[in-house]
């Protein structure tokens, strides 16, 4: 079993880009900058939140970080998204998920420029990526998919199955992987709460790689997969004792897995370091640099 690290293949991809825009930078032009709203207090969001800031650092960006109380509006939020969507020194706006309840996120999605939405989210971005034009792609899927390219892990005629189908993960992990894309073309079957247990078992077990995004702790037990499967594990869960895992039972399954990613340090890792990327291509969008 060989670890798919996050950590390893994010630091290089990041530091890829701090070279290109000390490249920019050294031309005369101002550095990429993304703005991150965070509403309310939500301590993993405020992790999240951290290492984007962090990784914007890494990068080479500059960044803001705007807080509003949990009893924001949703118009006076959509006000401020309006107000970032029209500044020229933000080129890519994140509004970290969840927001509060009385907020519809999918509202606050919607009014996103697709120019700034480096998340992906927008519908304008998921269509676009799904018709394979050229897109912000959902950055957690994206980092899948540069995390697989990065360790030379064969996509291109695979069995894959993803369980969970989120917008922000399942859905999107499933269209990139069977698209004709650089990481793609592979043959994937999409589960999710209404697959039977017995047409799950049968797909994981043919699997040769599996994703994973269902949010429940222990989730892939290590009969559900065969010898020399690729194990894709998204889920990020807290147990009580405070120990961070993911939706796949680790210690058991690796043993079974060619290659597996860890957590934390794998995918999570990877979601940053896409959203990295997608603001540089927002920044070279706006300076005509591609
Ligand atoms: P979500 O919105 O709750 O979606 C979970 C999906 O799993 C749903 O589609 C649900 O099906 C499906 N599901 C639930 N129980 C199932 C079961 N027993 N069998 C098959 N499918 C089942 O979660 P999410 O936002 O995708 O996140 C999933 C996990 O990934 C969470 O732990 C989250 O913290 C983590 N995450 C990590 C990253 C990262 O960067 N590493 C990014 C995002 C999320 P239905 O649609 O039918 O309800």
């Amino acid at each position: 079993m060989k670890l798919l690290d996050g950590k390893i293949c994010a630091e290089s991809l990041v530091a890829g880009i701090a070279k290109r825009v000390a490249g920019y930078v050294d031309s005369g032009l101002r550095k990429p900058h993304m703005t991150v709203i965070l509403v309310g207090e939500h301590a993993p969001s405020e992790s999240y939140v951290k290492s984007k800031i962090t990784s914007c650092d890494s990068a080479g960006f500059e960044s803001a970080l705007l807080r509003f109380p949990e009893n924001i509006s949703e118009s006076d939020l959509l006000a401020k998204i309006a107000e970032i969507n029209a500044d020229h020194a933000t080129d890519g706006l994140i509004v970290q998920l969840p927001v509060p309840k009385h907020i519809n996120p999918q509202n606050i999605i919607n009014a996103i420029d697709p120019l700034k939405d480096i998340d992906g989210f927008h519908p304008t971005n998921f269509g676009r990526m799904t018709l394979g034009q050229k897109a912000f792609r959902p950055a957690t899927a994206y980092g899948i998919c540069k995390l697989l390219q990065f360790y030379e892990i064969p996509v291109k005629g695979k069995h894959c199955v993803v369980i969970g189908r989120s917008n922000i993960v399942g859905k999107p992990i499933s269209i990139m992987l069977s698209n004709d894309f650089e990481v793609g073309n592979a043959t994937v079957t999409l589960a999710h709460i209404e697959t039977p247990r017995d047409l799950l078992l049968d797909e994981t077990r043919r699997a040769d790689i599996v994703v994973v995004a269902v949010g429940i702790p222990g989730f892939v037990k290590e009969d559900m997969v065969k010898d020399g499967v690729v194990m894709i594990d998204v889920g990020i869960n807290r147990l009580e004792n405070g120990k961070l895992v993911g939706d796949v039972d680790f210690e058991r399954v690796s043993t079974k897995c060619s290659w597996i990613t860890p957590v934390p340090g794998g995918v999570g890792r990877m979601t940053v370091a896409a959203l990295m990327i997608n603001t540089l291509m927002a920044y070279q969008n706006n300076f005509d640099l591609v």
